[in-house]
């Protein structure tokens, strides 16, 4: 097998130990996904921390966003009632 990819850890620069890899369909296409991880346990953790963190904000984020856009309905609901 080649590796076509080379992925290093964004926190320590070490190259990245491959974990495992699978097969994923989506729609009419296979993705392949691929899991690494850093050979240093400790910068593992970190960078699992921050990955949790950035998704936590991502979610936090989308659901301020539904709420803003249920906020303005709401507002656009009540102009028209009173209208
Ligand atoms: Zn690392």
């Amino acid at each position: 097998m080649n590796q076509a990819f080379k992925n290093v850890c964004i926190r320590c620069g070490k190259e990245r130990v491959f974990l495992r890899e699978w097969t994923e369909r989506v729609g009419n296409s296979v993705v392949i996904n691929t899991e690494t991880t850093c050979p240093d346990h400790e910068c593992q953790k970190l960078v699992d921390k921050d990955n949790k963190k950035q998704r936590d904000k991502h979610i936090l984020m989308k659901k301020r966003s539904e709420q803003r856009a249920k906020e303005r309905n709401r507002l656009r609901n009540e102009v028209k009632i009173k209208h």
